[in-house]
């Protein structure tokens, strides 16, 4: 069994503080994490290496040069290698020339170990961008199936089955592998590195992948191949308090609600 993790670095949102009166994010001292999902999805690829030894755990991560150490804590906790794609072209890049790039990576990865991926994790969203729309365009970039939002995976006879979250409860789907997995919260907690494995990740080489490794296309790639236009960003203005309405009776509440509704032009 062969599994790829994508991870991301992201700021660690519970130690961001806001300038009330500015109304900007304090990101001075911010420290870097890895995105909270992703650390599950690799919890999870490592459980299943625990389950069978012959399973090799790849991580990866497109970002700047600092996402190495990312990377370190990935190995840190049993991933048996990380690759890093990091490269100028790639700055500016949106969640679409974000896919296409780890998609791209994946299988140049995959040439260099020798070896396909049976699955691929990603986490659900990342804590910073929030779009979780990189898992489900990677998997239509890499023409694979796609299930989202798991709690629990069982890998057996070639098939996956997912615990997976939903508004109404949990669905279990199934899947032929390879297919891609973006995993939510786990009902058990990822693991924590010990001074041993935190030493062995910091001597450990970090393959570096650009752009021209990877053979990309420029025009999907970075500034140039990203669609998203960010119009405006701004501040959301707090919703003024309610109205509480709390008649004698359910029926005079009711009459009264009809009152302000018809009064405001809103029925
Ligand atoms: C116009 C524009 C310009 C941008 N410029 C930059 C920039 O210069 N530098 C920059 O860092 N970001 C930039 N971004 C943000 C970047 O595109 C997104 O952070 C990235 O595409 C992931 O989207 P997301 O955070 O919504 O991730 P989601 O889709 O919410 O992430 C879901 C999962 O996908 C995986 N994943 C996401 N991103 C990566 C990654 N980079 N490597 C490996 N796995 C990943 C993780 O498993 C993650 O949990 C830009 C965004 C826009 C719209």
């Amino acid at each position: 069994m062969n599994i790829l993790v994508c991870i991301k670095q992201v700021p660690d949102i519970e130690k961001i503080k806001v300038d009330s009166a500015k109304k900007v994010m304090i990101m001075d001292g911010v420290p870097n994490i890895v995105n909270q999902y992703d650390t599950y999805a690799l919890e999870t690829a490592v459980r299943i290496k625990d389950a069978d030894p012959s399973t090799k755990v790849v991580v990866v991560t497109m970002g700047p040069a600092q996402t190495k150490d990312a990377l370190k804590h990935c190995l840190s906790v049993g991933a048996d290698k990380a690759y890093m794609v990091c490269d100028d072209t790639l700055t500016d890049s949106d969640t679409l020339a974000t896919s296409y790039v780890l998609s791209a990576a994946a299988k140049a990865i995959e040439e260099r170990e020798g070896q396909p991926f049976d699955l691929i994790f990603c986490g659900k969203q990342a804590a910073d961008g929030d779009t979780g729309h990189v898992g489900p365009q990677l998997a239509e970039y890499l023409n694979y199936p796609q299930i989202t939002a798991a709690m629990e995976v069982t890998v057996e006879g070639g098939k996956i089955k997912a615990n997976c979250q939903s508004d109404d409860g949990i669905n279990v789907i199934s899947a032929q592998l390879p297919v891609v997995v973006t995993m939510s919260q786990t009902p058990y907690e990822p693991r924590y590195a010990s001074v041993k494995t935190k030493m062995a990740a910091n001597r450990a080489e970090i393959p570096v992948l650009t752009a021209a490794d990877l053979g990309l296309d420029a025009a999907k790639a970075g500034q140039g191949g990203s669609p998203t236009k960010v119009v405006k960003t701004y501040v959301p203005e707090r919703k003024k308090g309610g109205v509480k309405i709390e008649e004698e009776t359910a029926e005079e509440s009711v009459a009264k609600l009809v009152a302000l509704l018809s009064d405001a032009g809103v029925i």
